[in-house]
């Protein structure tokens, strides 16, 4: 069987891999892997620990182990991680994926836009910068803006995506710190993620509530404010699109037929409420190197649904609540008053607090909060 996977990203570039080990036949299409695309760069420990892969790459990310959360009205706590947050350059996280394709003799990478795929009986043809390829199997593993995703499916509506801006801003961080911001009107956030030489700055809220030029000048204002120096460092911009699917969207979504199928953004698996996206890409992979492994392709859009879907289903539930500028205020004043609440938003930004659980996690620490809330107020002064 050969296998055509259009997309070098992490997804594409990790299922190659994993095909490759199998001796399986694959071409990888890609213009410009790896590339620094645009992205905050976090890897959080729920990633790293699930993908062995990634433990020969971890002296090249940024360790950091704090997160300082910034409410609307100016109001901050910082947050210890449990274990660090990683945070890499995209293109350095690229090469090094690449590298575990040197020895695969199986593989073919060609450095090629894929621009047209057209089913051939139960084939495909492709069309990559004037050649002509074929293969049985076609995976879409190209992103958010995903071609073969427009011709199996279709492309993702302007509701189904969120749109980022943001700037890589030269100079090593002087706090290797994550810092999160919240903002009054607009569900989404600013990060500013250090790494080792700059640093990956940005805000993202749903697409069409406001334009880019405006999400720029807010970026701007609280990068001024909280960035010392900002103003004089150089810097580049950048602006992407992130898949960001509700539930309605996700129970919709298709993610593979008898001859084709999607993986990563693709196939729209980014947390709709953070925006967290590796983590996906890597799983989405593996899960469907497993389905072609056992020769069930059609079993992968059922571990997906198993393993996937429901965390972002339950996410994408918490988006209009959560990004309400009261909601986040009194997240950022409890965890800075309430060590409970601190540790549990450090579970849930180092991803080993799920959505699912969320609730209970919640209700187990309540009767302490509300003790500490009521002895607060009757203390005697
Ligand atoms: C601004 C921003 C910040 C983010 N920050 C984080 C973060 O800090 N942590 C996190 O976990 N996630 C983050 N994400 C999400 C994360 O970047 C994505 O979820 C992740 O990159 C998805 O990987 P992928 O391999 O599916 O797609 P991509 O990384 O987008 O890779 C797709 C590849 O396909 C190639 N391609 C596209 N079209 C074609 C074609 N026609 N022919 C050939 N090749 C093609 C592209 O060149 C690209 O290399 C962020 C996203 C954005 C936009």
């Amino acid at each position: 069987m050969r296998i055509g996977i259009v997309g070098a990203g992490i997804s594409g570039l990790y299922l190659t891999s994993l095909l490759g080990a199998k001796g399986y036949e694959v071409s990888l299409y890609d213009p410009r892997t790896p590339w620094e695309k645009p992205c905050g760069g976090g890897i959080t420990f729920r990633t790293y620990s699930a993908f062995p892969v990634l433990d020969g790459f971890r002296s090249q990310c940024l360790a950091v182990h704090h997160m300082r959360m910034v409410a609307a009205d100016g109001e901050y706590c910082t947050v210890s991680y449990p274990d660090p947050i990683l945070i890499a350059s995209r293109q350095e996280l690229g090469a090094y994926l690449l590298t575990s394709l040197e020895s695969k003799e199986s593989v073919k990478l060609i450095r090629a836009n894929v621009d047209r795929v057209v089913p051939q009986g139960r084939r495909w043809r492709l069309s990559a910068a004037g050649r002509r390829d074929s293969c049985d199997l076609l995976i879409g593993a190209d992103g958010v803006n995903s071609l073969v995703r427009r011709t199996v499916a279709a492309r993702f509506s302007k509701e189904e995506t969120a749109l980022a801006v943001g700037y890589w801003v030269e100079g090593a961080p002087e706090e290797p710190e994550v810092m999160i911001g919240f903002l009054s009107g607009l569900s989404g956030y600013i990060w500013v993620f250090p790494r080792k030489d700059h640093l990956s700055a940005g805000i993202a809220v749903r697409t069409g509530e406001t334009t880019g030029k405006k999400l720029f000048s807010c970026l701007d204002g609280f990068l001024k404010k909280n960035l010392p120096g900002f103003e004089k460092r150089n810097r580049t911009r950048y602006s992407a699109l992130i898949p960001s699917l509700s539930s309605r969207g996700l129970s919709a979504n298709r993610i593979c037929g008898e001859n084709w199928a999607l993986t990563g953004d693709a196939a729209g698996f980014v947390d709709p409420l953070t925006g967290e996206g590796i983590y996906y890409a890597f799983r989405s992979a593996e899960l469907l190197f497993e389905a072609i492994s056992c020769g069930r392709l059609m079993a992968y859009e059922e571990a997906c649904r198993k393993d996937i879907v429901p965390e972002l289903d339950c996410a994408s539930s918490y988006v209009h609540r959560f990004y309400d500028p009261e909601v986040t205020a009194r997240l950022v004043t409890l965890s800075r008053d309430h060590p409970a609440v601190r540790n549990l938003v450090a579970d849930l930004a180092a991803g080993t607090q799920g959505y699912l659980s969320l609730k209970k996690e919640v209700l187990k620490i309540l009767p302490g909060l509300t003790r500490d809330v009521l002895s607060g107020i009757f203390k005697k002064r």
